[in-house]
């Protein structure tokens, strides 16, 4: 074990099925390395198509009981698992840090952030009404009740290894729901080490299934197409997205999906700038731009775009970039070789067209997973920055003449997930707000994630909504009982 845990039993590198720890029938393994320093730190079993089979026949066993439970059964045992969770808050941030880079606050809040999604749909479980429907004829009632859909599949990314998991899980489970968790090859360890907290909270060996592997593919084609699956929740890049929905289809299994994002982040004339730059540093720079709902555009209105890049400058150059075990670093390494060299394409793109780089621009080093936060000023609509996901710390500035340009240039992409704006009119705040074809909306607002808000996107972001009220929606069933002859 590379690293020191208070609790060394969460220190898990086996697949999780059927209540046991396991491993790959081939015997093969792959490694897991830290992105900051190309440590080796576990091999984890290269899974494939016949232990998902068996991890979904465990599921499929498990699911009578769990769904017969009552709703406060099920939300007693998440209650536990939640407060493990928060008992092993550092250990947790720990593991995740060093597989996925982020610092280690941050890695605590997203802790606490994962964690929160367990309490929150433990209490939504207990709330799952059907209706009674005024009927139709004086013989009969309409009754509806709404049922666990059955066996879930979760893919998961790499960027939120527990938030992604527990934000899909804990509305299946609290529902009656059983569950196959695929995480990302980069950052198994954090959901293995969740399921060891859940098998001590209580759950029933195969309620709750990890599989691991290299690649998502042999796994993604089982959980797709194997008929006990019933749906699929997956979050991850748009091009995958779409072939698994493309794969469910022959089943019919129902999908939610959180996808790409090319969030504006825009900045009117009215707005508070000081504000704006604290919103676009959370929003832009968290997990070192590596995540869906990051600023991927900052347009800024003609009259305050200099002092906007001027103030965003000094903010941008106090970041601390470094490895995130590190006191008071506050930007990690990317996740791995590719996503850097894919930010460096962009970057060059942008500057062979007439961007400037007044900040960063490059690496932090050669051979090193750390791109130095950087601001891009000049950025125009034909460079690919504007229409790619950049997943970096890298801040494009664009410029724009009036609100209905801005509002064009916003919804000028086949993506819908998040989008920001910073005004202070009210009208104007109405008006924007209800012309951004996106799914969340931040106003004068960088952060908007949380447990008790609905998350999704619209466009190719994404189906479904996760979180909130409205989360269990997306794992349970309404089924219509005519009740006649009264
Ligand atoms: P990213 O580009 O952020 O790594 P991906 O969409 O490639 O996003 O990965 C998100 C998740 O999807 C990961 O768990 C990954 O292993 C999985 N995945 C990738 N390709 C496939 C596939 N063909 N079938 C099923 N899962 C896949």
């Amino acid at each position: 074990m590379p690293l020191t845990l208070n609790d060394p039993a969460l220190w898990q590198t086996k697949g999780h099925i059927n209540g046991a720890w396991t491993d790959a029938t081939s015997g093969k393994t792959f490694a897991v390395l830290d992105p900051a320093t190309g440590e080796h730190l576990a091999d984890v079993p290269d899974m494939g198509a016949s232990e998902t089979r068996y991890a979904i026949e465990s599921a499929n066993t498990a699911l009578p009981a769990w769904r017969a439970r009552t709703a406060k059964d099920r939300a007693n045992i998440l209650r536990k698992w939640f407060d493990l969770c928060m008992a092993a808050q550092a250990d947790l941030a720990l593991l995740m840090t060093r597989e996925q880079g982020k610092p280690l606050a941050e890695a605590a809040g997203e802790v606490a952030y994962g964690a929160s999604f367990i309490e929150w749909f433990a209490e939504e479980g207990k709330r799952i009404y059907g209706d009674v429907i005024p009927s139709h004829g004086a013989d009969k009632r309409i009754i509806t009740v709404k049922q666990p859909i059955g066996v879930i599949a979760a893919i998961t990314p790499w960027n939120f290894p527990m938030a992604m998991i527990t934000r899909k899980c804990a509305p299946a489970l609290a529902a009656g729901c059983t569950v196959v968790i695929k995480p990302a090859e980069d950052t198994p360890l954090t959901a293995l080490a969740l399921a060891e907290l859940a098998r001590r909270a209580g759950f029933p060996d195969g309620v709750i299934n990890v599989v691991t592997a290299s690649h998502g593919a042999e796994i993604g084609n089982e959980l797709t197409g194997n008929p006990i699956v019933r749906k699929l929740s997956f979050t991850g890049s748009t091009q995958v997205g779409k072939l698994l929905m493309r794969q469910c289809s022959d089943t019919v299994k129902k999908v939610s999906l959180e996808l790409g994002g090319n969030a504006p982040f825009i900045v009117f004339d009215d707005a508070d700038l000081d504000e704006a730059v604290a919103g676009a540093i959370a929003s832009k720079y968290r997990n070192a731009g590596q995540t869906c709902v990051c600023a991927n555009r900052i347009l800024v209105q003609d009259s305050v775009y200099d002092a906007f890049a001027e103030k965003l400058s000094h903010a941008v150059a106090k970041l601390r970039v470094g490895n995130g075990t590190e006191d008071g670093v506050t930007q990690g390494p990317l996740i791995n070789t590719k996503a850097i060299e894919k930010v460096e394409t962009l970057v060059a793109d942008a500057v062979s067209k007439g961007a400037k780089a007044v900040l960063g621009g490059k690496r932090e080093k050669p051979d090193s997973n750390f791109f130095t936060p950087t601001i891009l000023t000049g950025v125009t609509a034909d460079m690919r920055i504007f229409s790619e996901e950049i997943f970096g710390p890298v801040a494009p500035l664009f410029r724009f003449h009036d609100e209905d340009e801005a509002i064009r240039m916003a919804n000028d992409t086949p993506f819908g997930l998040a989008a920001y704006f910073y005004a202070r009119d009210i009208g104007r705040i109405w008006r924007v707000g209800e012309a951004l074809e996106y799914g969340i909306v931040g106003i004068n607002e960088g952060i908007i994630s949380t447990e008790a808000a609905p998350f999704g996107g619209v466009k190719e972001s994404g189906i479904g909504r996760e979180g909130s009220k409205y989360g269990v929606d997306d794992f349970v069933e309404i089924k219509y009982m005519c009740l006649g002859g009264l």
